[in-house]
């Protein structure tokens, strides 16, 4: 696709049709935004009741109700428990993605061990919905300096696209450097950044999970608006987001002002998507990227095997400790684990 945008896009569609029709002026109109959600489990332990098939069922009815199309990046795990909800997802008329045969950070994977479980998880939603899936998000936006890896593996393995990376510092994540719109990495797979403003040095992913439920719409709206141009915007949201029912119980990552937050507006979840999505929503990412491709630039890492940019010394050891903590519980090397960033990796011991 030359021109390089989707309005681009979108103007050789409408100039494809007989009829002369105004074109859209990326100068003036915003850009369309993407609804992605994270299929996750969120049990601390295998005895609890599994929330997530009927939360996903309820964003399925949510985006029925207004017209949208989103991507579902399921965990693979899910996707051998719940088949027939993958199935529903992709009938539905949603994209169906990859977050992970297991939602562990990729920096707790050899690159061997992630290509195999990779390649699996791939395999089984591929088989589910009758249809190639080619898009990735990794598990807690793990693809980092430290992990630049991945994306060769990602190509190999034939996805397409990613949208796994902050493009930016974080706490415990972020590719600092890389470019905040849609590019290619050196092995050729697509990237889609995750929209983020910066306070200081830190890149906060504001559209989405936490963010979303605790910033106040305006204050979302005002930094959609901020976004660069040329820009795919797109939001994400987890099943425990708009889960209303589920008890409070103290996530141990976060601890308990972590989790508090984690709990925070639920309720008002689907309305804030409402109003930032309706008349707004775009295409699901792997269609929107494809009308891209052609155009879109090559970012090749300087320091692929250092760590994300540090700032003061509290930072720095805030990192080392979180990272820490995140790795011992989601380690596949570590065989007493059972909790893995915040979801575990057993079956459901009763449908949700
Ligand atoms: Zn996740």
């Amino acid at each position: 696709m030359s021109g390089g945008s989707w309005f681009t896009y979108a103007r050789a569609q409408m100039s494809a049709n007989a009829d002369p029709a105004p074109v859209a002026d990326p100068a003036l109109d915003p850009p369309p935004i993407t609804m992605t959600v994270d299929v996750e489990d969120h049990r601390p332990a295998p005895t609890w009741e599994a929330r997530y098939e009927r939360c996903t069922r309820r964003f399925l009815d949510f985006f029925e109700e207004h017209d949208i199309r989103a991507t579902f990046f399921v965990v693979g795990r899910l996707a051998e428990w719940s088949p027939g909800l993958v199935e529903e997802i992709s009938r539905r008329g949603h994209e169906v993605g990859l977050h992970g045969y297991r939602h562990w950070a990729v920096f707790s994977y050899e690159p061997s061990s992630f290509a195999a479980e990779t390649a699996k998880g791939k395999a089984l939603i591929e088989d589910i919905i009758g249809a190639p899936v080619v898009g990735f998000r990794a598990p807690a936006g793990t693809i980092m300096p430290s992990t630049f890896w991945a994306t060769e593996i990602l190509a190999e393995v034939g996805f397409e696209y990613s949208a796994s990376v902050l493009p930016a510092q974080s706490y415990v994540v972020g590719f600092p450097g890389v470019p905040a719109t849609p590019f290619r990495w050196p092995s050729g797979l697509v990237e889609a950044p995750c929209p983020a403003f910066a306070v200081g040095s830190v890149g906060l992913p504001f559209m989405g999970g936490t963010f979303l439920r605790v910033f106040p719409l305006p204050l979302v709206r005002f930094l959609v608006g901020r976004l660069p141009a040329r820009s795919t915007p797109w939001m994400y949201a987890h099943p425990y987001d708009i889960d209303t029912g589920e008890p409070f119980w103290v996530v141990p990552e976060v601890k308990r002002w972590g989790s508090v937050l984690l709990w925070t507006n639920r309720a008002g979840m689907l309305r804030k998507l409402e109003r930032l999505l309706v008349g707004r929503s775009g295409p699901p990412l792997g269609e929107r990227l494809r009308a891209l491709a052609g155009d879109l630039p090559t970012f090749v890492p300087q320091r692929a095997d250092e760590p994300p940019g540090r700032g003061d010394v509290v930072e720095m050891l805030h990192v080392a400790l979180r990272r820490e903590r995140i790795v011992r519980d989601v380690s596949p090397r570590n065989g007493e684990v059972t909790v893995a960033s915040r979801g575990t990796d057993a079956p459901p011991s009763r449908p949700s």
